[in-house]
């Protein structure tokens, strides 16, 4: 062995505070993954050493070349579908979306139907309103008025 190979890659001035995050993948093998993890396992044809949310996470974004976070496989296995195109990709899941065609125009409008009545809204409470006549009401029974002499 030469003496170049058996020297440290760092230095102990800049040794990393702060520990590796996460494990190697399926290294602890006593987990029993959970039924929403197996079922993704089953419906991507994952490997067995896929354990966590965070395992499927990171094979997919290999498989897939699109990085995806532990939260969006989190809520897929939660039956909260990615809306983002590229993100859809990546869980097979149909990009295009049915849209509903315009009854007034017959066609599908990229925004809201310009012919179409503004949406009712909820009646706005007058609170200043409210507000000047509970305070007198409560003035008025501070000082009551001055009975006739
Ligand atoms: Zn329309």
């Amino acid at each position: 062995m030469s003496e170049v190979s058996r020297k440290p890659t760092w230095q102990s001035g800049d040794k990393p505070k702060k520990r590796p995050r996460g494990r190697p993948m399926g290294r602890r093998i006593t987990v029993q993954a959970s039924e929403q993890i197996m079922a993704i396992k089953q419906r991507f044809g994952l490997t067995d050493a896929i354990l966590t949310f965070r395992d499927i996470a990171n094979e997919l974004s290999r498989r897939r070349g699109k990085r995806v976070g532990v939260g969006t496989v989190y809520r897929f296995a939660a039956g909260i579908e990615p809306q983002g195109a590229e993100l859809r990709a990546v869980f097979g899941l149909p990009v295009t979306v049915a849209m509903p065609v315009c009854s007034l125009h017959g066609v599908v409008h990229e925004k809201r139907c310009p012919g179409a009545e503004p949406k009712p809204r909820a009646k706005r409470r007058n609170w200043r309103g409210l507000a000047l006549v509970l305070s007198g009401v409560l003035a008025q029974a501070r000082n009551p008025p001055s009975p006739p002499q």
